[in-house]
């Protein structure tokens, strides 16, 4: 088995391997490094969680050896600022040992201390487009150094729109570099984009193309949009799960299923492009030391999380892209642990589900949801919507549960809503009889406000 010493790193890179931990290269590591060593271009099909960063992170270090000047001249092109912070962390975590000077600017934060950070020197620059090209613009960013140049997450830079960026920064750097490409999937523009950048590129494949770790579990569960959020709460609280990272298509439903979440006693945030960017690092911290259970976020926003062997991630929502099924998952098995890729499908989603299938290359199975309450149902302000609910109250209850007014049990996303205008409304929501609410969120429901 090759290990890091075989790879040809020097002696610091290796000593802050150690100090990480790691025992043995990942393939990517394996295959990247020693490519990037010899001077190639990289083009990686890998996605997050391969160890990619290291793969690309510990050759640049060696390339630029010693600090040098101010101006850098290595730069890592991220589509997000969470992205950009994990590489440079990792970058200045691998470094430690060499004296060089990692930098890192993303836009939503001040630009003084960027600029300030600038022109201290750098030797390894991480970035996203918009704010690197903002102070290149101003005069606070000299490209001309640039000799190793890697854009990582090309596909996700395209889907968000980043492709005249990218081609900006492109042209500002000088001609004679190195490059490197990294993308989790491959589409046409990525194909264009890879012809355009890289020259004779040494092409590694370390998962076979939009496919997805086999250790991961995936399963899905059939029913209305209305009961996801029971079923969901009902899977956090009955699995114990420590962890779980729900996938929501919008930020406006991200926020919001964060606060049922929250109603339902399950400490949750939402992390997406409004927040601001504390806020996001805020939520992230606190996911991270467990303080909270649930981080829902959107897609864009997932980009960079590098959280360690998350068991749980929920597509609360399908995505409407295939791949990002691929890159939603990507978030648990990471490094070798096990996951657990759980999608709630409501009717109107499955043709979603038979795209992502396709991707995938495999089945992703239906399982009968287990028997889940409608705990903390807002009862509607004038009619209770009986019908749709009915068709799915078919199967075996808890009838104990069901005694409670407003509150339901079902199985197989069964779901008996509160009676219209019921109980559920006069006393601060029926569902509060033993229902796992926090005190005070009871207050929420009591007006039969919407969620
Ligand atoms: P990445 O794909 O670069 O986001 O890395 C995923 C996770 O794997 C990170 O938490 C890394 O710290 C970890 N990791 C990277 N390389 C190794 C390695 N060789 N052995 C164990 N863990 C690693």
């Amino acid at each position: 088995m090759t290990s890091f010493s075989d790879l040809g790193l020097a002696p610091g890179l290796l000593r802050a391997v150690a100090d990480k931990g790691y025992d043995t290269p990942t393939l990517i590591q394996a295959r990247a490094i020693p490519a990037l060593l010899d001077g190639r271009d990289v083009l990686a099909s890998a996605q997050t969680g391969t160890g990619k960063t290291a793969g690309f992170v510990l050759p640049l270090l060696q390339k630029l050896g010693a600090p040098k000047g101010r101006a850098p001249r290595a730069l890592v092109l991220t589509p997000t600022r969470e992205l950009a912070a994990q590489v440079a962390q990792c970058a200045r975590e691998y470094g430690r040992h060499t004296g060089l000077r990692m930098q890192v600017i993303f836009g939503g934060v001040g630009e003084k201390p960027q600029i300030d950070g600038l022109r201290t020197g750098c030797d390894l620059l991480v970035a996203t487009p918009g704010r690197l090209l903002d102070l290149e613009g101003q005069g606070a960013l000299d490209l001309g150094e640039v000799a190793h140049f890697v854009l990582d997450e090309a596909d996700r830079m395209l889907d968000m729109g980043f492709i005249h960026a990218i081609k900006r920064v492109i042209r500002l750097l000088p001609a004679q570099r190195q490059n490197a490409m990294f993308s989790a999937t491959y589409s046409d523009d990525i194909r264009a984009l890879a012809a355009r950048l890289l020259h004779d590129p040494v092409a590694i494949d370390v998962a076979p193309r939009n496919t997805v770790a086999e250790r991961i579990e995936h399963v899905a569960f059939k029913l209305p949009k209305e009961h996801k959020r029971h079923l969901l709460a009902h899977l956090i609280k009955d699995g114990a799960w420590p962890q779980v990272l729900v996938f929501t298509r919008t930020k406006h439903g991200a926020n919001r299923l964060a606060e049922q979440l929250d109603g339902a006693g399950i400490r949750a945030a939402a992390i997406h492009g409004n927040k601001s960017q504390s806020a996001r690092v805020r939520a992230l911290e606190d996911f991270k030391a467990h303080r909270i259970t649930a981080l829902v976020a959107t897609d864009v926003a997932s980009r960079g999380l590098d959280i360690k062997e998350l068991p749980h991630v929920v597509n609360y929502e399908l995505p409407n892209v295939p791949e990002d099924y691929v890159h939603r998952i990507g978030r648990t098995a990471r490094a070798g642990a096990t996951g657990h890729a759980v999608s709630l499908v409501a009717p109107d989603e499955a043709g979603l589900l038979r795209d992502i299938e396709k991707v995938l290359k495999r089945a992703v199975p239906y399982a009968a949801a287990p028997a889940f309450e409608i705990s903390a149902a807002p009862p509607p302000r004038r009619e209770a919507p009986a019908p749709q609910h009915s068709a799915h109250s078919a199967r075996a209850a808890h009838p104990e549960r069901a005694a409670h007014p407003g509150r339901a049990a079902h199985r197989g996303g069964a779901a008996q809503p509160p009676r219209r205008g019921g109980p559920a409304r006069r006393h601060g929501g029926g569902g509060r009889a033993g229902a796992a609410r926090r005190p005070g969120s009871a207050g929420r429901f009591s007006g039969g406000r919407k969620h």
